[in-house]
């Protein structure tokens, strides 16, 4: 399977059980569907309290980026009916601003994969739209399992969003 972003030739990887295909050029790491879960459930991989401060700071300082953002876009739309609105016209200004102007094809069928928030973690990943799997690019496993772990630990309900 080639890297949906330097196209070289991705290798497997074992990371808490779990086979994975990682990039050896970019170090984006491709899950099929249910791997992303089986890692995310397995907590062996131990970060240290300084790993986890800033990777919660990091990703409270791009929530609240994101969502500001999002109000000034909201509130460009000011006056108009909200019924009228596009959702998609609205998240595409959205990505254009961000700056995630990139559209990766999945590494498995070809079509195109979106971004989304990982279960209110503020991680972005990008997935197959035809359900095959995740893309993460570097450093965002590693970000998505403290948050994941952290959110466990103080209980806060996490919904997975679909
Ligand atoms: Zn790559
Ligand atoms: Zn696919």
């Amino acid at each position: 399977m080639r890297c949906p972003l330097c196209d070289k030739e991705m290798s497997k990887e074992t990371y808490e059980n779990t086979e994975i295909d990682i990039c050896p050029s970019c170090g984006g790491v491709w899950l099929d569907k249910d791997e992303l879960e089986r890692i995310v459930d397995t907590e062996d991989v131990k970060f240290t309290p300084q790993q986890v401060k800033d990777v919660l700071k990091d990703s409270s300082a791009e929530k609240s980026k994101r969502e500001e953002l999002m109000h000034q876009i909201m509130d460009s739309y000011k006056g108009v009916d909200v019924n009228s609105l596009n959702t998609e016209e609205i998240l595409n200004t959205f990505r254009k601003r961000w700056g995630h102007q990139r559209v990766l094809k999945c590494p498995k069928c070809g079509a195109d994969t979106e971004e989304f928030e990982y279960a209110g973690t503020g991680v972005m990943l990008d997935r197959c739209v035809k359900g095959d799997g995740f893309w993460l690019d570097k450093g965002e496993l590693d970000k998505m399992q403290i948050m994941m772990e952290y959110y466990k630990k103080i209980n806060a309900p996490v919904a997975v969003e679909e």
